[in-house]
C-alpha cells in the first residue's frame, strides 16, 4: 500500500519516532506548524476519521491517551489536538492521525 504513514510504521522511511505502543505510534511533524508539532497515529491503517467503524471506539481512545502521556513526558502545560478530515477538510495524508501542537502562536496555526 502506497502509505506515507504505513510506510513510517513498518519503519521502511525514517522519522523521528516520540513514543510508540502496540496500536500507535507518534513522530514529530516533518513540516512543524508550531515549537512542538507531533503526529500521534494509529498503526491500523485508516483513511480517515470518515471511515471509522464500532470497532474502532478503543483505538480512537488509545490514540487520544498516547496524546495526553506525550503531552505530559513533555511537560506540555497546554496544547491542541486537532484531526483532519478530508481534502475539504485539511486533511493531506490518508491514514488517520492526530496533530498534538504546543507552544508559541500555536493556537490558531492549524
Ligand atoms: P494532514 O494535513 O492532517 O493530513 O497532515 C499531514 C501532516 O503530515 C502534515 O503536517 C505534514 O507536514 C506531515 N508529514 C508529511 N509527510 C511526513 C513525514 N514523512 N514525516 C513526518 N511528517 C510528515
Ligand atoms: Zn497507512
Amino acid at each position: 500500500m502506497d502509505c506515507i504513514f504505513c510506510k513510517i510504521i513498518n519503519k521502511e522511511i525514517p522519522s523521528d519516532i516520540v513514543y510508540e505502543n502496540d496500536k500507535v505510534i507518534a513522530f514529530k511533524d516533518i513540516s512543524p506548524k508550531a515549537p512542538v508539532h507531533i503526529l500521534v497515529v494509529t498503526k491500523k491503517h485508516i483513511a480517515s476519521i470518515d471511515h471509522i467503524e464500532e470497532g474502532d471506539k478503543e483505538l480512537m481512545g488509545d490514540l487520544i491517551l498516547a496524546a495526553k502521556n506525550i503531552a505530559r513526558e513533555k511537560g506540555l502545560k497546554g496544547y491542541k489536538l486537532l484531526i483532519n478530515v478530508g481534502r475539504e477538510g485539511g486533511q493531506i495524508v490518508d491514514h488517520i492521525h492526530l496533530h498534538l501542537i504546543s507552544g508559541k502562536n500555536s493556537i490558531n496555526q492549524l
